[in-house]
């Protein structure tokens, strides 16, 4: 397992499962990781910085050849869509659980995938598959397609080097900045141009390819609820999306992945226009971190399926003409403090209980007392809850979501509380930027009860605490209450109140 936290955990546990042994690498501060307790075997690959540990593809593959491991799961990020390593590990002769070199390189470029598709009949965003090597270049352009626009490193991901442009004036330094940007993020910055969709969602769909030449599509996740495009929530099946689109998406997602001779797992986004149009956004040759939601509506193990494609099989007919069972929805636990500009919040987990009960499933990499470093992604876990329809799925992260408990550091609980009560997204009425505009608006605030409440209940404790040594008959000990005083306001001062 060439990876960290909980998708280390999710594969040590898949693995175990089918009865495989299962090694691990980790970084120094990962020593204590709960993928390092769970896994059979564990190796340390380096220190903390990712380029020196989790990014070094050929001492991972020499450690896998030298402990006699026979495959590489690279879970997400890192090294999980590096094509190069996927052919260091092919050429050392273990086998790299994704699609071959070749595919990821080929859907690696935006601009490579876009005309591969376009070729195989499925709908783009409708803009470029040239390279914009000049400013006026991408001047020309941006006027014959009409603003406002998009402007994309073609190598990029996570964001970067993407550049929203709304008019002729600002074109010129957004050029300039998403070029640089790119190169620094990617050492590669070519940029391309897109139209702007207005307002419109994100549904992906997710793919299994064998080496057999079947490939298969399981239905949609609905991902619009993003901050600064990184996705918050996700669920199964997407609040709009009927059988017949259902249909019409999952043909054109095989046809793009037939189109690259895709195996194992991958998903293809599609951009929804608010007119009903969908286009394809890019694919992403790896297992997602929102996996669990099809997990969850199809009853499928994705990872187990990734093992057994890695091994040749194929896949049956349990794999055909899947429609959704119910409703899944999956909220992502950061380590960062949502109402204080998403600050990441490290330190250690004082206390931790996860919620239980039908219909909930935690994926974590955490356990009480672990240490959160700063060196990483600070996703903590996943929540997913299954109900039977939308309505009581969302009921039932409602539960979940009052019955966890993460002391010490801050995270995205609240705002997921507040998320809750809002009228939208209990309605479905999502798109892409729809969590900022309420965010910038103010509108999720945390639920929040006065100052005034805290005092009257520490008033009442203490009230409390004086009858109770009146009827014993013994006094209360100053050390006692003075310490209770202390922890309180440690609690209070570790867990960053909004008023704090
Ligand atoms: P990356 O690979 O950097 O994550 P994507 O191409 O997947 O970039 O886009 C990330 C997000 O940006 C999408 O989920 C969507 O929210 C938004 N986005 C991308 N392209 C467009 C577009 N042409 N119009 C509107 N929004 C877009």
């Amino acid at each position: 397992m060439a990876n960290r936290g909980e998708i280390a955990v999710r594969v040590i546990r898949a693995l175990r499962d089918e009865g495989i042994g299962s090694a691990v690498i980790y970084s120094d501060p990962d020593r204590q990781g709960l993928a390092v307790l769970l896994a059979d075997e564990a190796y340390r690959i380096g220190p903390a910085a990712s380029r020196d540990s989790y990014l070094q593809g050929p001492a991972i593959v020499e450690l896998a050849q030298r402990i006699g491991a026979d495959a590489i799961h690279p879970g997400y990020g890192f090294l999980a869509e590096n094509a190069e390593f996927a052919g260091l590990c092919q050429a050392a002769g273990v086998c790299f659980i994704g699609p071959s070199s070749a595919a990821m390189a080929a859907m690696g470029s935006k601009i490579e995938s876009r005309r591969l598709i376009t070729e195989a009949g499925v709908p783009i965003v409708p803009g470029g598959t040239d390279v914009l090597g000049t400013m006026d270049e991408a001047v020309a352009f941006a006027n014959e397609i009409g603003y406002p626009v998009m402007l994309k490193a073609s190598a990029g991901g996570g964001g970067k080097g993407m550049r929203l442009v709304l008019e002729p004036d600002a074109l010129e330094g957004a050029y300039r900045a998403a070029r640089s940007e790119a190169g620094a993020s990617f050492g590669d910055d070519t940029v391309y141009m897109e139209k702007y969709i207005e307002q419109p969602r994100h549904v992906e769909v997710q793919i299994l390819g064998d080496e057999h030449g079947k490939v298969v599509a399981l239905g949609e996740r609905e991902c619009s609820l993003q901050r600064r495009h990184q996705k918050v929530v996700e669920e199964s099946p997407s609040p709009v999306v009927t059988p017949e689109m259902r249909q019409q998406m999952c043909t054109a997602a095989v046809k793009a992945a037939q189109a690259v001779g895709y195996t194992n797992a991958g998903t293809v986004e599609f951009l929804l226009a608010t007119s009903g149009e969908f286009y394809f956004l890019e694919m992403n040759t790896r297992l997602q971190v929102e996996h669990p939601v099809t997990e969850m509506v199809t009853g499928l193990d994705l990872v187990r399926a990734q093992l057994d494609i890695a091994q040749g099989r194929r896949l049956g007919e349990e794999f055909d003409g899947l429609q959704p069972n119910g409703h899944a929805i999956e909220v992502r636990l950061y380590a960062e403090d949502p109402y204080h500009g998403f600050v990441p919040s490290p330190g250690r987990i004082e206390r931790l209980r996860w919620p239980e009960g039908p219909g909930i499933r935690n994926d974590a990499g955490v356990y009480e007392g672990a240490e959160v470093s700063i060196h990483y992604d600070p996703m903590l876990a996943k929540l997913i809850v299954w109900g039977s329809d939308r309505s009581q799925a969302m009921d039932r992260l409602a539960r979940a979501l009052a019955e966890l408990r993460i002391e010490g550091i801050c995270t995205t609980v609240p705002l997921f509380r507040a998320l809750l009560k809002d009228k939208d997204f209990r309605a479905g009425n999502l798109d892409i930027g729809m969590l900022d505009r309420k965010l910038a608006a103010g509108e999720l605030a945390p639920e929040r009860h006065s100052e005034f409440e805290d005092l009257a209940v520490i008033a009442a404790s203490l009230e409390h605490l004086a009858k109770q040594a009146r009827v014993s008959g013994s006094p209360v000990q100053q050390g006692g209450l003075r310490s209770q005083w202390r922890q309180t306001g440690r609690r209070e001062s570790l867990r960053g109140e909004p008023w704090s």
